[in-house]
């Protein structure tokens, strides 16, 4: 049976070679392991590995593992739907935020985040291929969100963040073309280097393409059972 120690350095292998082939350096590409549905024991044993930053989807499930691991030091972002009530908790327990979508949800965060801690980092997610069910600003939102959210106090817009259609990887260039053409909307533009996209079945298009996230799950866990959920 693969350890969780085997599976993290067979996705950081495949990280590397995917840059390789880009001609990218390897250090440009940071791996998010994504938690969701697992349990805390398995994260600490993932964090034993080497692994520090951990996505969440579902906040009370992400809340019991923050803090039943609160003695490892974990960088948490969050990468499920932003409920507009749900942003208090949020704003106080995570490093990372990657689903804003709306000028509404980024002011809250910013009002409820301590200025005692470090800003909120904040991903602006798109939909970047036009998905109907799919949550996210749409492409022509957001230069003006960029130049709306970038003034916020307390928060640090860092860049974009894209789940495109499975087989639809042609996304992932879009996302990279607004990337770059939205920079200059920023307040702090130097804040803007990160593009959170692809994921275990298409990570290597997305690094290809200049990812600087790879937000990967189920290769470094196994499948997910979601009927042992909460
Ligand atoms: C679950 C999830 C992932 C991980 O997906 P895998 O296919 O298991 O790697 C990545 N990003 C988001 C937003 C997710 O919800």
């Amino acid at each position: 049976m693969n350890t969780l120690q085997e599976a993290r350095d067979q996705v950081l292998h495949q990280i590397q070679q995917a840059c390789e082939q880009a001609g990218r350096d390897v250090q440009a590409v940071q791996l998010l392991a994504v938690s969701k549905t697992h349990p805390s024991e398995m994260l600490r044993e993932m964090h034993g590995a080497g692994q520090r930053a951990f996505g969440e989807n579902y906040l009370q499930e992400a809340l019991d593992k923050i803090e039943a691991l609160k003695d490892l030091s974990i960088e948490w972002h969050f990468i499920g739907h932003v409920q507009r009530n749900k942003t208090k908790h949020l704003a106080e327990k995570f490093d990372w935020v990657h689903g804003v979508d709306r000028l509404i949800i980024a002011e809250r965060l910013s009002s409820q985040r301590e200025s005692a801690l470090a800003p909120l980092n904040i991903c602006l997610q798109v939909n970047i291929d036009g998905q109907e069910t799919k949550d996210g600003c749409e492409p022509n939102e957001v230069s003006d969100l960029v130049a709306q959210i970038s003034k916020l106090p307390n928060l640090r817009l860092r860049g974009l963040m894209v789940i495109p259609a499975p087989e639809n990887t042609g996304a992932f260039a879009d996302a990279k073309t607004l990337f770059e053409q939205v920079k200059g909307q920023h307040a702090h533009p130097d804040d803007w280097d990160t593009l959170s996209m692809g994921m275990s079945s298409d990570m290597a298009d997305a690094i290809a393409a200049g990812s600087t996230m790879v937000r990967v799950g189920t290769a470094l866990f196994g499948a997910r059972d979601y009927s042992k959920q909460a």
